[in-house]
């Protein structure tokens, strides 16, 4: 059927095609949740509180931080951090982020009730555009030094994408003003280190997600960690009042842990993909995102990460060795990102030709290898945002088109890797 059409384009073609293959099937992305994190989960339930401070207090040892807050998802944790802040400086209400991230950071950015202002990114590391970002920077400056209108930007993101640190401290030293705060969104590099720093210390705050795709996953979950005296307050007392979880809703959670531990398997994951209301991996922009405390199933199913994460994180690095070892070496047509790749949680690469990009990516669904595009598009063209259309991110736009992402996730075998390597030689 497929064949017949003339020159059609991926995203005609990719999406319909849904037929059920009974066939290993690799996730994109995976922290592997176990039947063992499911009964600490169900002990946590038990424990409720105690169980929660325990994991509360191994991750303020581990990051060496005096404040640490747990909530229902990361962007659940950066909505709260953004409240905290504009209580803190009420007259400030932009976010400075960049234009090629996840859809959750806008989301909740929309829900704290703030403006989302974006900076394009560099293509090499997805870090900030410096020279855009200090030209940014520079006119807020002026804004603030003539008349009575003061800047209003609140803060600035830097995001540590795919697990890729960013540089925490040029960001720091181009701030014309402190007022700005720095959050570190390291949503996707819990564990990670830049210049043997903890990667969500970096900043005046930061916040991870325990969320299904991420470094370790509690089905969902986030994690904000700060120094900060002032702003911990405030997050304290908002946290407080957040709503628990209902008992459907910590039921449905406990569920969801039960259908991750059996079909996260390659072997069985083909099921979940046939399904689309499933919304695997699905991209959306959406504010009205539950808000919760975290739950003691949650805190439970942690229970360990200690010596998880960097075990799971081991598993990725040998695997991402193996890939980029294979793709420098005989693949010419991509671009690997990043100077020595380690903590990826799922390997970005460049693939400028169209045509080769979308042979992958086919090939790929029907044989179940997990290749994804990245992000469906550049902050700015998401519609509810309503960005002028004469604003344009050229870098976000252009990596939203080109970028392909491998998997990694401590679930591959040999024979996955193989494949993969296979799948880049024949196209
Ligand atoms: C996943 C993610 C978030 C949000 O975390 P959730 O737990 O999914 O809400 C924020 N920022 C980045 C970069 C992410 O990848």
């Amino acid at each position: 059927m497929v064949d017949q059409q003339p020159g059609p384009s991926f995203k005609k073609i990719y999406k319909p095609v849904r037929l059920m293959r009974i066939r290993r099937t690799l996730p994109p992305a995976a922290a592997p949740i176990y039947m063992n994190n499911i009964i600490n989960g169900i002990t946590g339930i038990f424990r409720g509180q105690k169980e929660i401070e325990r994991f509360r207090a191994e991750l303020k040892n581990y990051f060496g931080v005096k404040h640490c807050f747990l909530v229902s998802s990361g962007k659940t944790a950066l909505t709260i951090i953004l409240q905290a802040l504009h209580e803190l400086h009420p007259n400030r209400d932009e976010v400075l982020i960049p234009a090629f991230t996840c859809y959750s950071v806008p989301s909740a950015i929309v829900r704290a009730g703030l403006k989302v202002k974006l900076c394009d990114v560099s293509p090499e590391t997805f870090d900030f555009d410096f020279n855009q970002l200090e030209e940014l920077l520079t006119s807020e400056k002026k804004e603030s030094e003539y008349g009575s209108t003061c800047s209003r930007l609140l803060a600035i993101l830097p995001t540590h994408l795919f697990g890729l640190p960013s540089d925490i401290t040029k960001v720091k030293n181009l701030l014309p003003d402190p007022v700005i705060t720095i959050v570190e969104d390291a949503a996707q590099a819990m564990g990670g280190e830049f210049q043997s720093k903890k990667l969500g210390t970096l900043g005046d705050i930061g916040f991870f997600s325990l969320g299904r795709g991420k470094v370790f996953s509690t089905v969902e979950g986030g994690i904000i960690v700060t120094d900060n005296e002032s702003l911990a307050e405030k997050i304290k007392t908002i946290t407080d009042n957040l709503p628990d979880y209902t008992i459907s809703e910590t039921l449905k959670l406990i569920i969801q842990s039960f259908i991750i531990t059996v079909f996260q398997y390659p072997c069985l994951f083909w099921f979940p993909k046939a399904f689309p209301f499933l919304k695997l991996g699905e991209t959306i922009f959406d504010p009205e995102f539950k808000m919760r405390k975290i739950t003691g199933f949650q805190a439970g199913m942690a229970r360990n990460w200690e010596k998880a994460v960097p075990h799971f994180q081991k598993k990725r690095k040998s695997h991402i060795s193996s890939l980029t070892d294979f793709l420098c070496s005989k693949h010419k047509k991509c671009v690997i990102i990043g100077k020595s790749p380690t903590h990826f949680i799922r390997l970005p690469v460049l693939i400028k030709d169209k045509k080769i990009r979308t042979a992958l990516l086919l090939e790929s669904d029907s044989k179940g290898y997990g290749l994804m595009p990245s992000y469906p598009n550049s902050i700015n063209n998401i519609q509810e945002l309503a960005f002028p259309s004469a604003c344009h991110f050229s870098v976000a736009e252009n990596l939203s088109r080109d970028l392909i992402t491998l998997p990694v996730h401590p679930l591959l075998n040999l024979m996955d890797l193989k494949n993969i390597s296979t799948l880049f030689n024949n196209n």
